[in-house]
């Protein structure tokens, strides 16, 4: 079967920055499980995917704009340190941010100045090419179910409890 929209397909991966380093890797436990075509995956190694099928294996190469974005100097934001509630904040450390109105993002404190805290919302990998060895272990057919969820079930999956 080859991948296509809506498969779920399950990878074994391992993700490199430019220099080498090992970022994520899905080796030594399950394989990752996901459902193709709802962005569940970088958009640039959903594309490399496409067509694929069980046993391939292959290295992608993708560039910022389709992998966690380019960076964005307007998303570094000055904030005063009472704002996070008493908490000993250090360089590296991230917190979920919640502007009014807005979507939640994780935020990554970059410098303390002060009172003044400065946090960063880019992706932490923003602005990075995303180098990927990918081997391709199973794909099947989605359920219903997780078609109307729009991510998979089971191992390598979502666990519900409901
Ligand atoms: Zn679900």
């Amino acid at each position: 079967m080859q991948i296509a929209q809506d498969k779920v397909v399950s990878i074994h991966y391992t993700l490199k920055n430019d220099a080498g380093e090992v970022l994520d890797s899905s080796s030594g436990g399950d394989p990752l499980a996901y459902l193709h075509g709802q962005g569940n995956l970088v958009s640039g190694l959903e594309k490399a995917l496409e067509g694929r099928q069980a046993g391939d294996k292959l290295s992608v190469r993708v560039e910022p704009a389709d992998g966690y974005g380019v960076r964005d100097d307007g998303l570094l934001q000055q904030v005063p340190r009472r704002q996070f509630g008493g908490a000993n904040v250090q360089p590296g450390m991230q917190f979920h941010a919640q502007p009014s109105g807005g979507h939640a993002r994780v935020v990554t404190v970059v410098r303390i100045t002060g009172d003044m805290v400065t946090v960063d919302g880019n992706h932490p990998l923003a602005g990075e090419n995303l180098n990927f060895d990918v081997e391709v272990t199973d794909v099947r057919e989605a359920s219903a179910e997780e078609l109307e969820h729009g991510h998979v079930h089971g191992p390598g999956g979502h666990h519900h409890h409901d």
